[in-house]
């Protein structure tokens, strides 16, 4: 039976695992953390159809620019010389036309679709009880700005299928009865879905230890290799491990842990902070990013999730009270009853999005080194595009026809 080791158990990594064992290959999941925090766990958990234009896109790089010197802004770069960051901004740059939108449309549609219908698959089999629900998500704006984009985006989606209904600030208040909803109007994906992560995750693990999938956890993978004998040589912090084939599903730090084959990822960590408001007396019903200030707002129960900012080339865990404040400021523009509610600010947390540079994930086989398959780069998808990677990778590593085309995820298209 071929050994197949993943590196990474963020939702990625334990997605690959799940159809990866379902195929009958002996599984192992590697990861230097314990699985109960970062990316994977405090995301804001909305399964997200809607996003078919990729964050590499028109206009995104003035907008980038002018934020910059914001500290309260939701979009920043920190520049410093390190050379694939440079790199990283440039592809980045690069990518940012209409044509890199036009062509990645139908692949985030169709992976998007993919993973939903798995979602909902998981959602009824038992075991897992993960808050899954498809009461779709709303895109609401304050000002004539934001509205004349994400009309623009809605036309995008609703041409590639993907329905998209324009709402007054009326319709929006109609659909959100419980607290003030203070908005110039709304664009409402009725095809969303959301869930709690955490509950996923840990339904995830549980499953896969029920079934006998190896962990190694608390372990570092510090190099990659493939042998005479064509296995790969996982070198880690307690020793080597050899697989027949490894998957490299370690979100934002993948691009450096294959540096040392050498083949080289372009990925960025794009930080975001997250809170959870506990208990709030009055909460919303659908998931909504709030425009102006690129904030996200889920219900999940009877706790609201808050998250928001997209800091590329600051990598560290550090909150930032001034974007925290930021995001919090936006939250009580758009829904001023919020203000009421318990707020603590300690319990905000932060974790680092797996960019690639056109938005597209890297979803595939690396031709020089057949071994290893890449299931990274996801950015601000990761959650939503979890079982669908999954499964491809599966595809991929079992020779099965894949559920879908998957082209323009190829991990060397900027090699
Ligand atoms: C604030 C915020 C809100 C978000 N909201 C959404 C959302 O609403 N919807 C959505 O779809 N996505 C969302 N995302 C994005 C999503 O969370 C990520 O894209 C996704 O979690 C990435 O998953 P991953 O498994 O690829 O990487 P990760 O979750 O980062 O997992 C990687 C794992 O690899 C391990 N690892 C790394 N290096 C090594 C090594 N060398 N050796 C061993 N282990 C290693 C790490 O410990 C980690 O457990 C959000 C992200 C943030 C930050």
């Amino acid at each position: 039976m071929n050994k197949v080791g993943i590196i990474g158990g963020g939702v990625t990594g334990l997605c690959a695992a799940y159809y990866l064992h379902k195929e009958g290959l002996d599984v192992t999941v590697i990861d230097e953390g314990d699985l109960t925090s970062g990316c994977s766990y405090l995301n804001a958990g909305m399964i997200v159809p809607s996003h078919v234009v990729p964050l590499a896109a028109p206009g995104v790089v003035s907008k980038g620019l002018k934020w910059m010197f914001k500290p309260d802004s939701p979009f920043a770069f920190h520049f410093s010389a390190h050379k694939e960051l440079i790199r990283w901004l440039w592809l980045f740059n690069r990518s940012a036309k209409e044509k890199n939108v036009q062509q990645a449309v139908p692949y985030l549609r169709d992976i998007s679709w993919l993973s939903k219908s798995l979602y909902r698959q998981f959602s009824r089999e038992g075991g897992f009880d993960f808050g899954y629900a498809e009461r779709g998500l709303m895109m609401l704006y304050q000002t004539a700005e934001a509205e004349k984009e994400e009309k623009i985006t809605a036309d995008i989606a609703n041409k590639a299928g993907v329905k998209a209904t324009i709402l007054s600030a009326g319709e929006v208040q109609k659909l959100e009865p419980e607290l003030k909803v203070d908005v110039r109007g709304g664009i409402y994906f009725p095809g969303d879905a959301h869930l709690d992560p955490g509950k996923f995750m840990y339904d995830m693990k549980l499953h896969l230890k029920n079934e006998r999938v190896h962990f190694i956890l608390g372990n570092k993978v510090t190099g990659l290799k493939v042998n005479n004998n064509k296995k790969v040589l996982l070198k880690t912090l307690q020793g080597n491990e050899e697989y027949d084939e490894a998957v490299i599903a370690c979100g934002a730090a993948s691009g450096m842990l294959l540096k040392t084959l050498p083949f080289s990822l372009p990925i960025q960590g794009g930080k975001g902070y997250s809170l959870t408001l506990k208990e709030v007396p009055k909460n919303i019903h659908i998931p909504s990013l709030l425009i102006e200030g690129k904030v996200a707002v889920t219900p999940m129960g009877n706790n609201l999730r808050v998250s928001g900012t997209m800091e590329i080339g600051n990598n560290s865990g550090r909150i930032n009270e001034r974007r925290l404040l930021g995001i919090l400021h936006t939250l009580f523009q758009f829904y001023p009853e919020l203000k009421e509610a318990k707020i603590d600010a300690k319990q905000a947390v932060s974790g680092l999005r797996p960019c690639s540079p056109d938005g597209l994930p890297y979803i595939g086989r690396l031709k020089k080194f057949p071994g290893i398959v890449i299931a990274a780069g996801h950015g601000m998808m990761g959650m939503s595009l979890g079982p669908a990677t999954g499964k491809l990778v599966s595809e991929i590593i079992s020779g099965k026809e894949r559920s879908m085309n998957i082209n323009a995820f190829d991990p060397g298209r900027f090699a």
